[in-house]
This record gives C-alpha cells, sequence and structure tokens, in this order.
C-alpha cells in the first residue's frame, strides 16, 4: 500500500507508515527493500511503476507499458476495478520462480521484467509480456478472490494460465497466442497427464511440504487447458458473465472449485459441474478411438469410443481405471469449417455424424477435437488419416490442428496406438509447411525421437538423414535473414525453432557452419550488433558454433558472460555452454555452474550438457557426485530447482537399467518435496524404453523402409 507517513524517531531511523491493506490472504504480503529506480504511467486512477535495477530503469518501460494496457482490460473483463491505489512491480536480482503476485507488490525474476528495448528478442518480449499479464490476472484470481485451501490452487494458477493467453492475444493480435497455447500449455499438460504418476488438477493437500509440488503443470497447464475448453462449450459471453458474477459475489472472500461451477451454471444453464468433475477431480484424459467409419455422399457416421489415454502400452488397469470416462465436447471441423454443434460424449461409446459437401464418397477431410479444444488423443481410421494427410498438404486443415495432428500421432505411437512407420510417413506430409505453431508440433516430435534413437547408431543415422530433408525444405524457404524487412513476429520465431533444428540435424553442414561462424564473428567484434547477430538467434547459432568448435569459442562466451550485465544475454550462453563437444569442458560446464552461478541460474548448463549422449551420461555421473553440494546450494530454496535438476541431468534417458539406477540413487535420498517429479521422471524413462524397443523392433531398424520414404 502507499506511503501513509513519514517520521524521524528517536534512534535517528525513519519511522514509515502505510496504508491499511484491504482484507487479504497472508501469502500475498510482501516487502521490498533496496536500490532501485523506477518508470511509472497511470492506468485510470491506479498509479503503476515498474522498479529496475539502479540505471536500468528504461528497460522497465515495455513491461510499464504492458501492465497499463492490461489493468484496463481486465478491470472492463471482470467487472470489477483492481482495488488498490497502486500496483508496483519489481525486478528482484535472486528469484527462484518466474514471478509472485503478492498483491500490488509484484515480484519478478529480472529477466522476465526487464528488457533492453534495443536488443531484446522477440520470444523475450513475449515471455515477459505473457508473465505479467498473468500476474496481473492474480491480481483478481488468487488476490481479490483466494482459494479456501491449497488442493483448489488451479483456481489461480489455472485461470491465470488462461488468462495470460487471452490478454496477450488482445495486446498482440498477430501472435496468435490461442494457437500457441496448444503447442505450448496444452502439449505439455498432456503429456505430463499421460503418466500414472500425475494426479488431479483438484488435488487433497493434507501437509504443508505438499503445497509446493502442486505448483506444477497439471495446476497451470491443464488448469489452463480446461478453462479454455469450458470457454469453447459456453461461449465468451457466458464464460465472462459467470466470472464477473463470480468476483462479484466472493470479492475479499475465499472460495471452492464448485463456487466457479455454479456461477457459470447460472449464467449459461448448462450442466457445468457434472461436466467438469470429470476434468477436475480425476487424472488423466481420454483416448478417443474412432471404431468404425461409414461414409456417405452428405455425411460420415462415426462410431467412437473412449478409454483412459496413458503413455505406458502395458500399464496395468483396475477394473475401475478401465471404466473411466470424461464428459467429453467433441468439436469437428471439415473442409467447410467447424461444425456449429457441439456433441457431446458421455458414456464410453457413442455415435457422431458429420455432415459433409458433395463430392465423390463424401469427399475431403473430417478431423475430430476441432481447434485443439480439448485435452484428449484422437485415434483415427487409416481412411481418416489418409484424407487428412490432404488437408496438411495443401493446408485446408487449420494450422493447429495440423499442429495437433502430429503431435497425437506421437504420443499414440508410443503409447502403443499408432505404427511408428505411420508416424514417419505422416511426418512426410509437412514437407511444405511453413507455418511457426506447426513446426513447434512438428520440432517437438523430431527432437524426441531424435533423443531416442540417439540409443542406436544406425537408425539415429537413418531417422537423422529424413529429418534434415524436412528441416532443410524449411531452411530453404526461411532462410538466415528476412529478406524485405516483411517478417512477423511468427517469422522470426519460425527462424528460431528453424536454427535450432539446424543445430540438431545439420550443425556440420558446409554453408550452416559459415552462415553462423560469419555471424559469430561479428557478434565478437560488437556484441550490440543485434542486425548481424539477432537475438532470436543467439543461443542457437552459439550452439552451433560450440558444436563445431572447441575451447576458443567457449572461452569467448564464458568471458562474455562475466562482461555483459545483460541478464537475457547471459541466459543466452547459459542455454550454449554444454554444447561444447569435448567432455572436459562439459564437465566443467557443470563444475562452474554449480560454484559461481546464481542459485536461480544454475540448472541451466545442467540441461544443456545433458542434451546430447554422451552429455546426459556425463551431467547424471556430475548429479551423483555432487549431490550433497548440489543440495545445499539450494538449501531452503524453491524445491522446484532440485525438480530443474533432476529433470536436466538424469530426465533424458531411455533405459530401464538405467532408471533402476537412477531409483535406486533418490531412494535414501529424503527428497519428500521432489517425490512426484522424480516418479515421473522414471515413468517418463521407462515408458520411453519400451518405446525404443518397439521402435527397434518394427520396419523403422530397416534400411529399406528409410530409403522407400525419400
Ligand atoms: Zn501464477
Amino acid at each position: 500500500m502507499p506511503v501513509k507517513s513519514l517520521a524521524s524517531n528517536s534512534h535517528q531511523k525513519t519511522e514509515v507508515n502505510f496504508m491499511d491493506t484491504p482484507i487479504m490472504s497472508t501469502y500475498l504480503v510482501a516487502f521490498c527493500v533496496g536500490q532501485f529506480d523506477f518508470v511509472q504511467a497511470l492506468s485510470n486512477q491506479t498509479l503503476v511503476k515498474v522498479y529496475t535495477p539502479p540505471g536500468m530503469s528504461e528497460s522497465g518501460l515495455f513491461a510499464l507499458d504492458c501492465a497499463v494496457k492490461t489493468l484496463k482490460i481486465l478491470n472492463s473483463f471482470f467487472g470489477i476495478d483492481y482495488p488498490l491505489p497502486k500496483l508496483d512491480m519489481v525486478a528482484i536480482p535472486e528469484f527462484a520462480m518466474g514471478a509472485m503476485e503478492n498483491w500490488g507488490l509484484v515480484t519478478y525474476r529480472q529477466v522476465d521484467l526487464c528488457i533492453d528495448p534495443n536488443k531484446a528478442s522477440n520470444s523475450q518480449k513475449q515471455r515477459v509480456c505473457t508473465v505479467v499479464t498473468h500476474e496481473l490476472a492474480h491480481q483478481w484470481f488468487g488476490n481479490l478472490v483466494t482459494m479456501a485451501w491449497w488442493d483448489d490452487l488451479w483456481l489461480n494458477e489455472g485461470f491465470a494460465s488462461w488468462a495470460e493467453n487471452y490478454v496477450s492475444e488482445k495486446l498482440h493480435p498477430e501472435w496468435t497466442m490461442w494457437d500457441q497455447f496448444t503447442t505450448g500449455h496444452l502439449s505439455y499438460a498432456m503429456k505430463l497427464d499421460s503418466l500414472k504418476s500425475s494426479h488431479p488438477i483438484q488435488v487433497p493437500i493434507c501437509h504443508a511440504e505438499e503445497v509446493e509440488e502442486v505448483f506444477d503443470g497439471i495446476s497451470y497447464c491443464k488448469g489452463g487447458s480446461v478453462v479454455r475448453m469450458i470457454r469453447a462449450v459456453m461461449g465468451p459471453q457466458d464464460f465472462r458473465n459467470g466470472l464477473s458474477t463470480y468476483m462479484k459475489t466472493f470479492a475479499y472472500r475465499n472460495t471452492e472449485t464448485h463456487d466457479l461451477w455454479k456461477c457459470w451454471e447460472d449464467a449459461s444453464k448448462m450442466p457445468i459441474s457434472e461436466m467438469m468433475k470429470s476434468w477436475t477431480e480425476q487424472m488423466g484424459y481420454p483416448l478417443i478411438t474412432v471404431t468404425n467409419e461409414h461414409w456417405e455422399a452428405h455425411q460420415v457416421t462415426l462410431t467412437l469410443s473412449q478409454e483412459w489415454f496413458l503413455s505406458d502400452p502395458s500399464a496395468e488397469l483396475t477394473d475401475e481405471e478401465k471404466d473411466k470416462k470424461w464428459c467429453v465436447p467433441i468439436f469437428t471441423c471439415t473442409e467447410q469449417g467447424v461444425q456449429p454443434d457441439i456433441c457431446f460424449m458421455r458414456e464410453k461409446t457413442a455415435t457422431l455424424i458429420v455432415p459433409l459437401e458433395g463430392g465423390e464418397n463424401g469427399g475431403g477431410w473430417v478431423k475430430l477435437n476441432a481447434g485443439q479444444q480439448v485435452p484428449m488423443r484422437v485415434k483415427l481410421t487409416p481412411t481418416m488419416l489418409e484424407r487428412l494427410c490432404i488437408g496438411i498438404k495443401n493446408k485446408t486443415l487449420p494450422i493447429c490442428d495440423r499442429a495437433g495432428l502430429i503431435m497425437d500421432a506421437y504420443a499414440l505411437a508410443k503409447a502403443g496406438h499408432l505404427e511408428p512407420t505411420a508416424l514417419i510417413q505422416l511426418l512426410s506430409a509437412y514437407q511444405n509447411e511453413h507455418a511457426y505453431i506447426v513446426w513447434q508440433g512438428i520440432s517437438q516430435v523430431l527432437l524426441a525421437l531424435d533423443s531416442i534413437t540417439m540409443e542406436d547408431e544406425d537408425m539415429n543415422t537413418r531417422f537423422q538423414s529424413f529429418a534434415r530433408i524436412l528441416v532443410k525444405s524449411l531452411y530453404q524457404s526461411v532462410g538466415w535473414s528476412n529478406k524485405d524487412d516483411s517478417d512477423g513476429h511468427l517469422t522470426v520465431l519460425l527462424r528460431g525453432i528453424m536454427i535450432s533444428l539446424l543445430k540438431n540435424f545439420c550443425y556440420d553442414d558446409e554453408d550452416v557452419k559459415k552462415e553462423a561462424s560469419a555471424r559469430f564473428e561479428k557478434f565478437q567484434s560488437n556484441p550490440d550488433d543485434v542486425e548481424s547477430l539477432p537475438s532470436d538467434m543467439r543461443t542457437q547459432v552459439f550452439q552451433i558454433m560450440l558444436k563445431n568448435g572447441g575451447e576458443k569459442e567457449y572461452e569467448q562466451l564464458l568471458s562474455y558472460f562475466q562482461t555483459t550485465s545483460d541478464v537475457a544475454e547471459q541466459k543466452f550462453v547459459l542455454a550454449s555452454l554444454g554444447n561444447a563437444p569435448s567432455p572436459a569442458l562439459k564437465a566443467r560446464t557443470l563444475d562452474w555452474a554449480l560454484k559461481d552461478l546464481k542459485m536461480q541460474d544454475f540448472f541451466y548448463p545442467m540441461g544443456s550438457v545433458g542434451s546430447s549422449r554422451e552429455g546426459r551420461e556425463i551431467s547424471w555421473s556430475f548429479f551423483k557426485t555432487n549431490f550433497e553440494a548440489v543440495r545445499a546450494k539450494i538449501g531452503k530454496g524453491s524445491p522446484s530447482l532440485m525438480d530443474a535438476c533432476i529433470v536436466n541431468c538424469a530426465g533424458s534417458f531411455c533405459s530401464e537399467e538405467k532408471a533402476d539406477e537412477i531409483e535406486a540413487f533418490f531412494q535414501d535420498k529424503g527428497l519428500v518435496q521432489n517425490a512426484r517429479k522424480i516418479a515421473q521422471t522414471l515413468e517418463n524413462m521407462r515408458t520411453n524404453a519400451k518405446f525404443w524397443s518397439k521402435l527397434q523392433s518394427s520396419e523403422l531398424s530397416d534400411s529399406e523402409f528409410w530409403n522407400n520414404l525419400s
């Protein structure tokens, strides 16, 4: 709250009195004491300030502008104004999370708030915008209305994750945040929630130490995904009316999930509670299988069944688990567009009739889960898949559906519902794809397959040759630079993904090496030259240089890290160093990270070391040897830091034996607050190991298969 009075006391100190806060939850109280500069502006009646390290106030302008606009959008969205007279946002030099939504005094990791206006990358601007909008949404969802207990944490985080996209899309429509959502939040949620070691969105919390564990992808990303799904079901107006009633009814009070359902039920007259229980009270999500199809001239009749989708094809299920079902809204699209009617699948099976417009035998394709509105996987018939391939190639299939289809195919192949050969054949349908969102999906699949096939050099070589064809086709059209100054935000991001894939699949191609070297050299002579080496490709170019180079580039980057004061630039280096090929440099990177880096940053280099086959052995062995030092470094810091170390050092193995070894290692370490992350890491590893043995026994191990593809 603003200062009420200042007075000198008898100890030659100043006594500061602040205005009273409204009634509020204790976890939202914060004080900041330190040297800061600031920039400020008014958003209607609210004074907004962004506090930065001294001398850097200009770096707060981007976030300030974003906050001023966001408050206006949310005031009108909720129909209830931001209730405090001021909003301060502060960059903190050492901060475990991205940010914390303390009421009226939001604290941020510096890199998530401050932007160098002359250098910032597009992805950094997007990151700052989504973090700021997320935290400001909490000023209502969480702060004005607070969940009664932590088992409803998703009411805070799921909604804020939804709102960060809603507001960012309003501020920057050209970013197409909802399309990005499908390959970001939704994709992450579905990977995590396909494990038996996942948990329901509403999760019982019995002990204080369990609280930190639910600040995870389920509360944030699956929570945000189900909010998006509800909005698609009830429509934007009822959705918003229900929320506005909720805010007005429960302002300065506590709520439980059913309070929100009630407000939405009143607004929409739909059975929201009945539908949503299956999504928030049980873990996982459904696999919808098309078991029968009947194509006619003007319609297709599909028979559907649903079951729990699990990544592990041999997971053992009880009868009760086999019976699990969800109330699934089925959105459908065809070449004529999204169908206006939503079919609700409440039972294990359903029949769906989709109208088609003319053409021989119905013509055209049918896509279920149109717009990827629902966290679910769809197993199609070969005919449906064949027709959809045409939609992929001629791009009549919308962008996020093209992305959704390939991500579904990967998950289905891993779970034993699709032949690996069909996955590769589907991938090859994307040869002329140029949409950023779709490439986010393709790139996740290519990198996952690369990581798994790393187990065997022959298959990995064949897979890499195949991946190169896809990546090079993108490379031909996007290139290294903007030819006519017309690149939009998404093209810049697409180029970033492309160079990242070049780093994985084509780093030693002569033209790639030559271009990266030329740009790196110019960067060396002037690190501020973002024309020659734009910020959106710095990490990737550093990585290419390191993969091809040796000690010289390594030393250059290390010294750049030490001399630059720009935390975003430092992060580019942290994500790169582990790519140096020499085991000695990889080991040195890990040592340096543990000894010299801040607690908030030291896990980043572990990720870059652990990303290669040799590197993962080195980082795991480092972790084992230095476990006590890692634990001491984190001390009483957030358990999420230990989670990050575990995933980065142990997460990319792909064998049953390694999983046993890692499990045995953690057995007596007493990492109570990391237990779920360890279980998920092990389950994922064992599932990958099963997928790997499936790949080996499939046609993918036959060079003929790959030869016939190209
Ligand atoms: Zn949050």
